[in-house]
């Protein structure tokens, strides 16, 4: 297949008005179809490549969405650049509702999810030191920063397998561990994309503190989701910036996870 786009964005579905000249394309992957039909098109002069992460209508929870169908079909499509917007709860006091953070730190406490697609066939180990893409999350930031966001670079993502928030214990652990945000889908989807030879950055819009951090009933679903859709339009506004700072000549290391590592399985 012709590269169709060079930047992909796996986002809510807020973000299907960023692209100019949107043109829907349906695929499917060894491991089936992506989250949606893919839209691509241009912001500005970049062309990017678009899922919804849980599907129209938010019909896939973030333990059932097919990960790794969304990864592949990016890649399918050309894209080697990914930034991938979330909501998140705090684990910190000072990061309250509507900070921004671009995490370069993962831990992962999910469980049962498909998460390589190095599967059979000899093994296969790549790096995952350091989860994210250096240019992508210096992009991030800046943007952030000079969007008026309250920017935090840096800090530790703990992905729960969900969907239920957690517990106070849970979360007062996480927190005295020193990890920072706590999400749903950030893993697999960042080892999957090193494991594409992909740059993945994270912007993860905190909507509350989790259950450890405040008093309370702890988190609801729809505060989550009100306060989201209130920060819609500036998310998009810094993912539509982002996409356009990114450069355009990749010298991070993502593009060369997989040098040196023999295996019979081909990328996309
Ligand atoms: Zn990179």
């Amino acid at each position: 297949m012709v590269t169709r786009a060079d930047i992909g964005v796996i986002g809510g579905s807020g973000f299907y008005s960023l692209l100019d000249d949107a043109e829907e394309i349906e695929l499917t992957t060894p491991y089936g179809p992506p989250s949606d039909i893919v839209t691509v098109g241009h912001i500005g002069s970049r062309s990017v490549a678009f899922i919804p992460r849980h599907g129209r209508g938010h019909r896939f929870p973030p333990h059932r969405i097919p990960y790794r169908a969304n990864l592949w079909a990016l890649r399918k499509l050309g894209v080697r650049q990914v930034l991938a917007p979330s909501a998140v709860g705090s684990l910190r006091a000072e990061y309250g509702p509507g900070a921004l953070v671009v995490p370069d730190q993962l831990v992962d406490r999910t469980s049962g999810r498909a998460q390589t697609y190095y599967d059979e066939d000899g093994a296969v180990h790549v790096s995952f030191a350091d989860p994210y893409c250096p240019s992508g999350r210096a992009v991030a930031v800046e943007k952030a920063r000079t969007g008026g966001w309250e920017t935090v670079d840096g800090g530790t993502l703990v992905v729960i397998e969900g969907p239920r928030f957690s517990t106070r214990a849970e979360s007062q652990w996480f927190a005295g561990n020193g990890w920072s945000i706590v999400g749903m889908t950030g893993f697999p989807e960042a080892i999957l994309a090193r494991e594409l030879a992909l740059c993945y950055t994270s912007l993860s819009l905190v909507t509350d503190h989790d259950a450890g951090v405040e008093a309370g009933q702890g988190v609801t679903h729809d505060e989550v989701l009100k306060f989201f859709a209130q920060n819609v339009t500036r998310m998009r506004t810094l993912v539509s910036e982002a996409v356009q700072a990114l450069p355009e000549e990749r010298t991070c290391p993502c593009g060369t996870a997989l040098d040196g590592i023999e295996s019979s399985y081909e990328l996309p």
